[in-house]
């Protein structure tokens, strides 16, 4: 990475990159007695520490080392805006080497769920998506993705939320696509769900994919309960070329087959994204080809009126519209979801994270 505006010296190792066994394999070679991986697992994970400072069951000079040769936080919030109705919150951060995402929190009934970033920017180039507009500059390590929902999780325990386990539910929904960064993202839900670490229910994640064929097939064997969401948006490929360029590359056969695969293997339903775009994807005839493009499969379909993006010729569906396509694919019984969208007013939902400067406030 080049040097960027944090004052840390680089070759400091981010601690959140560390799988556990290379933490005890760090400490092992310290000459530290094998418990104390856990006891600084229990402390970043379950305690959320800010400051090695905090690690008080750590004899001094372990601290010290510790904040010597590794650094325990590698991004700075520039700013942060919450939603007008106060449920969805959106940082934006700095990272060491000076390139910037953003991630989202939402509140939801009992639910606190982060939406976080794998990326900065996203390679993909879907024609309707701010991330995608914006280009790729770089994966983001397995400890940036974790670190995002670390913030969230101490800010809610900062305002006096259940501590022990503030966040809820995680989806990689942020910017980039997490299975063109499959080690770091699998490292993470790995941290996540560790029960030394983060310990979150498989079940409370979400990973959302533009349709990376060998990367489902790849998650498909992970044996994980992961929930898996396909960003579809056509049931054709003439029109889902045009819309999601990767298609040209997988396309629908063999994205359908990959979640046939997936299904058979982990028994878990998908989910099939659908934003309803005003003149292009949203007639009843397109409700009918997505119901047949989906028979037989166990899966849900979420419906999400198109957000706004700047300088882009889509627009969302009228209501009219949205309201004639849900009716239709309840007609041929396709299991669906007419989502809420949240944030839109701060350009947090789905498909307006980007990487630029934000004012803050
Ligand atoms: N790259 C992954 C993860 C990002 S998730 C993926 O594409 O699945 C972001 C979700 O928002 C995706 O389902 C994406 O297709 C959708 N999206 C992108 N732009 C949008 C917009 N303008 N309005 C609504 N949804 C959008
Ligand atoms: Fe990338 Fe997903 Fe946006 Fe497509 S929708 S450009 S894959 S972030």
């Amino acid at each position: 990475m080049r040097p960027g505006r944090n004052p840390e010296p680089l070759g400091k190792t981010p601690l959140l990159d560390l799988t556990y066994e290379q933490l005890n394999g760090l400490l092992a070679s310290w000459g530290e007695p094998a418990y104390r991986a856990d006891q600084i697992w229990g402390w970043l994970y379950r305690s959320l520490a800010a400051d090695f400072e905090e690690m008080t069951n750590l004899p001094r000079e372990l601290r010290e080392r510790l904040a010597e040769a590794t650094l325990l936080r590698t991004m700075e919030p520039l700013g942060e805006r919450v939603s007008a109705d106060g449920f969805t919150r959106k940082v934006l951060f700095a990272l060491r080497d000076d390139q910037t995402i953003e991630s989202v929190l939402m509140h939801y009934e009992q639910r606190h769920t982060t939406c976080i970033s794998t990326q900065v920017g996203c390679p993909f180039g879907c024609v309707f998506c701010a991330t995608g507009q914006s280009g790729f500059v770089r994966n983001l390590t397995p400890g940036e993705i974790v670190e995002q929902v670390l913030y969230f999780a101490r800010q809610l325990k900062d305002q006096g939320r259940r501590t022990n386990r503030p966040i809820t539910n995680v989806v990689f929904m942020g910017m980039g696509e997490p299975l063109a960064n499959y080690e770091a993202t699998w490292q993470a839900v790995e941290t996540l769900t560790h029960h030394e670490g983060f310990n979150l229910g498989a079940r409370r994640i979400t990973i959302s994919t533009v349709g990376l064929v060998t990367g489902i097939r790849r998650l498909a064997e992970e044996g994980t309960q992961i929930g898996l969401a396909i960003s579809l948006h056509a049931a054709t490929d003439e029109l889902r070329d045009e819309l999601v360029p990767i298609n040209r590359r997988y396309p629908l056969t063999h994205l359908m087959a990959a979640c046939r695969h997936y299904v058979e293997r982990t028994r878990r339903r998908i989910s099939f994204e659908y934003a309803l775009i005003h003149g292009i994807n949203d007639s009843p005839e397109q409700a009918r080809q997505l119901a047949r493009l989906l028979d037989g499969l166990l899966c849900h379909v979420n419906l999400i009126p198109l957000n706004p993006v700047p300088e882009s010729l889509y627009q969302p569906s009228p209501q009219g519209r949205i309201l004639a396509f849900q009716a239709e694919l309840n007609r041929w019984k396709v299991s669906n979801t007419l989502r809420v969208e949240r944030g839109a007013d701060i350009q947090a939902g789905c498909g307006q994270l980007r990487c630029q400067r934000m004012p803050t406030g």
